[in-house]
């Protein structure tokens, strides 16, 4: 099933395919987080204890510096992903973020849905985001999530051959949608807790900044990051993803 679907995607029918797929195995592979059908991506390691704060699509200039705050005053080391084209907007706010320690990944160039896009696409969009990072920080990344967690083999193939370790997540909840940061922090409170009694390390997601609309009110975000901080600094361990690959 997995192949003439491929073929299908890549030869630029997403939208037909797209609905086709909907009810079947392939689209849940190609978002669902935890699925490894397409290759080995790395999600969290069994170190219960240990968090990794990502945060994607970066950089944005009204919260990535706030976030950037916070995690200074806590003696926080994160990961962002960010999204090539803005990172070449803001290079500044990329070369703070190394600065910092914090560990930076590759978001493709301009969050495109990556299981439905061509390998040329694929690879411009990883290779492109790559080069724009290594201008800026002196190295390419090492990292790679796809945008939305859409993948399908190729897209995992291109990353590794670009040097890049594909990322996706354990711990999510829906910050983007600008639910109250209580309640972002409730629901990953929830995961994390979970995780912790599965003896799973919790691989979190929050985003500093929006691919459609960079503007986005990303202040709840940041205060769910804060209370993360807060509740988990005096028994868990902050790490960035370069302690688990
Ligand atoms: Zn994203």
């Amino acid at each position: 099933m997995i192949s003439p679907l491929a073929l299908e995607l890549s030869a630029g029918l997403g939208v037909t395919a797209g609905l086709g797929l909907a009810a079947g195995g392939f689209a849940y592979a190609s978002l669902w987080p935890a699925s490894q059908l397409f290759g080995p991506s790395l999600i969290a390691p069994p170190r219960p204890g240990e968090l990794a704060l990502t945060f994607d699509d970066g950089p944005n200039p009204l919260w990535t510096p706030r976030l950037l705050d916070l995690l200074s005053r806590r003696g926080v080391r994160a990961t962002f992903f960010l999204v090539g084209s803005r990172a070449q907007s803001h290079p500044a706010l990329v070369r703070q973020i190394l600065a910092a320690g914090h560990c930076i990944g590759n978001h493709s160039w301009s969050h495109r849905n990556l299981a439905l896009a061509p390998s040329s696409t694929i690879e411009d969009q990883l290779s492109r985001t790559n080069q724009t990072l290594a201008e800026i920080t002196g190295a390419p990344p090492r990292f790679f999530r796809p945008p939305y967690g859409a993948r399908r083999p190729a897209t995992l193939a291109i990353a590794r051959r670009l040097g890049l370790t594909p990322v996706l997540w354990n711990a999510m909840t829906s910050d983007w949608k600008n639910p109250s940061a209580d309640a972002i922090a409730l629901r990953l409170i929830h995961k994390i807790d979970r995780l912790y009694r599965l003896g799973q390390a919790a691989n979190i997601v929050l985003h500093d900044g929006s691919h459609s609309h960079p503007s986005a009110d990303r202040a709840p975000s940041v205060a769910a990051a804060a209370q993360l901080i807060a509740r988990y600094q005096p028994t868990h361990q902050f790490v960035t993803l370069d302690a688990w690959a």
